[in-house]
């Protein structure tokens, strides 16, 4: 098509005009959007698509550095398409998929494919996690180099639903993704403390419910090794899902030192305690299992003071019959893409702890760093890719495992009232969400 042919000399906009917003509380301000990217405002052409976004917060697109799509295998519980479907929902614009899936993600060819399959289908950008080790086996390293240098560009790795218990492993994929600035995520759980059946922490509830227990040192242990051997590595360490006062304590410790290790928290460990099993609910089966109290107290401390860097949702989306067993039987995991701002909004925000600019970056901007992912978690400002999610911060609602868009209905927060902030969603200038 020439450039004086009637299509492109009419102006066929599609500049959006979102005015007012605050934006992740540096105050109001418009916001143009324009082939995928933020403009000057002062540039939108008269026919622009204005939003209404007075009394609306515009947070930069929220990124998750722990979800499990499920595709490919087990398509019955969640896809690609419904699961990004619910990260937009949730005012994600990136999601990091594990690497879990059957078959898992330990070789490039795998991790490309995903790559492939998540811009064919996905509402939100599909970043492939790599397995740490073949098969998610725990003794032998997965193609953690082909993974780096396939078009996924992996630089995250994990073994995540399992945790690198062998050391000697976990500190030869340590030093082997030092060479492109990977990070290992690991899922830190002593296979020799709490084991494959461990389903409650270890305390007076599991003592109660006669559940087998899952002691907290068997994370804080994991942790104090698998930091000493981010020190002898000079590599990077992330630990997902940080669950115990305990853990808290040895991240503290070890950031002070300087040893270069990120961690993140869910917002079920923010908001809900061990007393949730007391009803032998299998949609309250996580791991690690909800604690006490004085852990949810301690997480959220170090998630305002920066010793936990970010909050990821570990969304674990489970076909029904997974879950509809005894507790001891049912599959562990919990929905959470599209309630975990809700939750920290709840959790974080109403109370005064956090403020809009820490949401920012606690959800978007540090989680695109640990996974160096350049597109996303970029500052609202002309020129930076336009991920965007358009929040208000007062209205809430009754939540209902019906209305989820993902495939899967184990959602704790079933007829619980909570904030309901996420009005709007745009990955790379695109709608992906609106209400
Ligand atoms: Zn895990």
């Amino acid at each position: 098509m020439s450039p004086t042919s009637p299509l492109t000399s009419t102006p066929t906009t599609t500049d959006v005009l979102v005015l007012g917003a605050d934006l992740a509380g540096a105050g109001p301000a418009n916001l143009l959007i324009r082939d995928g990217v933020f403009a000057d405002p002062a540039d939108a052409r008269p026919d622009a698509v204005r939003v209404d976004a007075y009394g609306l917060v515009a947070l930069p697109g929220l990124v998750d550095l722990h979800t499990h799509l499920r595709e490919p295998g087990r398509e019955d519980a969640e896809t690609v398409t419904t699961g990004t479907a619910a990260a937009a929902r949730g005012g994600y614009t990136a999601v990091l998929a594990m690497a879990n899936t059957s078959p898992v993600t330990d070789t490039a060819e795998a991790a490309e494919h995903l790559l492939d399959v998540g811009r064919a289908t996905g509402t939100a950008q599909v970043v492939p996690i790599g397995a740490v080790s073949k098969g998610l086996a725990g003794e032998e390293l997965a193609e953690l180099g082909l993974m780096a240098r396939s078009p996924a560009q992996t630089r995250v790795f994990s073994d995540d639903g399992r945790c690198v218990a062998d050391a000697r492993l976990m500190r030869r994929a340590l030093e082997y993704v030092r060479a492109f600035d990977g990070v290992i995520a690991q899922h830190a759980q002593d296979p020799r403390l709490a084991g494959p059946d461990a389903c409650c922490d270890e305390g007076p509830v599991s003592g109660r419910l006669g559940l087998p227990g899952w002691p907290a040192v068997a994370e804080a242990g994991i942790v104090a090794r698998d930091v000493g051997l981010a020190e002898l590595t000079r590599s990077r360490l992330h630990v997902c899902h940080v669950s115990t006062a305990e853990t808290v304590d040895v991240l503290r410790w070890a950031k002070a030192r300087g040893i270069a290790v990120t961690a993140e928290v869910t917002p079920h460990h923010l908001l809900l305690t061990v007393d949730e099993l007391l009803g032998y609910d299998p949609t309250f089966k996580v791991n690690p299992p909800l604690r006490s109290a004085e852990d949810v107290a301690a997480v959220r401390e170090a998630l305002t003071d920066g010793t936990i860097d970010v909050v990821a949702t570990d969304h674990a989306p489970h076909a029904r019959h997974d879950k509809e067993h005894a507790f001891v039987d049912a599959a562990p995991g919990m929905l959470g893409l599209e309630t975990a701002l809700a939750v920290v909004v709840e959790t974080m925000v109403r109370p005064g702890t956090l403020g809009w600019r820490e949401v920012a970056t606690r959800m978007s901007s540090v989680p695109a760093h640990i996974a160096r992912l350049g597109g996303q978690g970029r500052p609202l400002a002309v020129g930076e890719p336009a991920n965007l999610t358009l929040v208000d911060p007062t209205r809430r609602a009754t939540v209902d495992r019906a209305a989820s868009v993902s495939l899967s209905r184990n959602n704790p927060w079933h007829g619980r009232d909570l904030p309901d902030p996420v009005v709007a969603t745009w990955w790379a200038g695109r709608a992906t969400y609106g209400r």
